[in-house]
């Protein structure tokens, strides 16, 4: 059955079965709610995200996989607390992006796409560079000028063509919308395939938990797939009755660059202007997220929260997580701060069960790592 799209601008239902990003409108698209998951349907064998494949919005097998998804949920103690961190640095591109990009490109595979781009300041891009290069589809990445060495380095040696541009973050965006003409954008900010893909985190969490829920899960956000992709999926384990609690969610951001925690603390329920600095965490400096109400509302269903880290703190959480065998990129170093934040005002309790997702991995910003530690 195909699956349908929904466009919360202007009411439109459409079938997804070819290749969009937006609704003629102008507004984002939605996937229709799906039927979920039940554990008697998880292909047991399978050691990635395709373990999960009866619940997703596919028609058919999938064409081009790397292994991505299944990765370690591990136990850490910080600051005497038992904490569990999942390791999404561990994905086959370093970052959680290829959940949803293995998903996107599947789908718009079987819905006959031609040549892609897209806009990223590096995780996407190189996820996204990498899984073109898989399937044989011929790929550009808009940049900007500033973006991390080491995820341009991945994106070119993937074969895609690099668009560097200067100026603002936006520009780069601005850039990647006036090629819609000559190829397809395949926007992980946009596209709803790519929410249908990082819905799987949801679903691992609870079964490595044992086919629990957590109390509360941290996740480093700048558009806030991960939030989205984890409401859809809890919603989704709800309604076929595998769980009767959720997770509360926490959208961790650095403080320099914090559009959901300007919105957060204003109360509003939708995005709010601000003036961004520069920040370590360049994953997640995103000035202007496409989904911030619905983010926002997820945010607040699930009795969760904001949290905005300071840049001074971001360094020693690196360290510390570090040290704990965990080396990853400051924009996932961040989630160690908030975590520290939380415990330490008592938001979160030492005897609750607490996930925290680290996004993306050390080497792949390395430059960075150095002149923040001094290295
Ligand atoms: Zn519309």
């Amino acid at each position: 059955m195909t699956a349908l799209y929904h466009c919360s601008g202007c009411g439109a239902n459409l079938p997804a079965d070819r290749p969009i990003w937006r609704c003629a409108c102008g507004s984002h698209l939605d996937l229709a709610p799906r039927r979920g998951l039940a554990r008697g349907e998880i292909a047991g064998g399978e050691p990635s995200l395709w373990r999960y494949r009866s619940a997703l919005a596919l028609e058919g097998s999938p064409c081009v996989s790397l292994g991505e998804g299944w990765t370690p949920l591990v136990e850490r103690d910080w600051v005497g607390v038992k904490v569990r961190f999942k390791l999404e640095s561990q994905m086959p591109t370093g970052s959680f992006k290829d959940r949803g990009t293995a998903v996107m490109l599947n789908h718009l595979i079987e819905v006959g796409v031609g040549p892609i781009h897209e806009d990223s300041s590096g995780n996407a891009g190189s996820s996204i560079a990498t899984y073109a290069a898989a399937a044989g589809l011929t790929c550009r990445i808009f940049v900007p000028a500033t973006a991390p060495r080491g995820k341009v380095v991945q994106i070119a040696a993937s074969g895609a063509e690099l668009c560097v541009i200067p100026g603002t973050r936006q520009a780069v965006t601005e850039a990647a919308l006036a090629a819609a003409g000559e190829s397809f954008y395949a926007s992980h900010n946009w596209h709803p395939f790519f929410i249908e893909g990082t819905k799987t985190l949801a679903y691992e969490l609870w079964e490595q938990l044992g086919f629990a829920v957590p109390d509360n899960i941290l996740v480093p956000t700048g558009y806030g797939s991960n939030i989205l992709g984890l409401e859809r999926g809890f919603d989704e384990l709800e309604r076929r009755g595998e769980i009767t609690r959720r997770p509360r969610l926490y959208a961790v951001q650095a403080q320099n660059c914090a559009a959901f925690a300007v919105a957060w603390a204003a109360g509003a329920e939708s995005y709010v202007p601000f003036t961004p600095h520069a920040t370590a965490a360049d994953g997640i400096a995103t000035v202007k997220p496409v989904r911030t109400a619905e983010v926002l509302r997820a945010l607040r269903r699930s009795r969760g929260g904001v949290v905005a880290v300071p840049e001074a703190e971001i360094a020693p959480a690196l360290k510390a997580l570090g040290c704990l065998g965990l080396f990853v990129e400051p924009t996932a170093a961040t989630a160690g701060a908030a975590l520290s934040q939380l415990l330490r005002d008592g938001t979160i309790q030492a005897n609750e069960t607490t996930v925290v997702v680290l996004t993306g991995h050390g080497l792949k910003a390395t430059d960075k790592i150095a002149e923040l530690l001094g290295v």
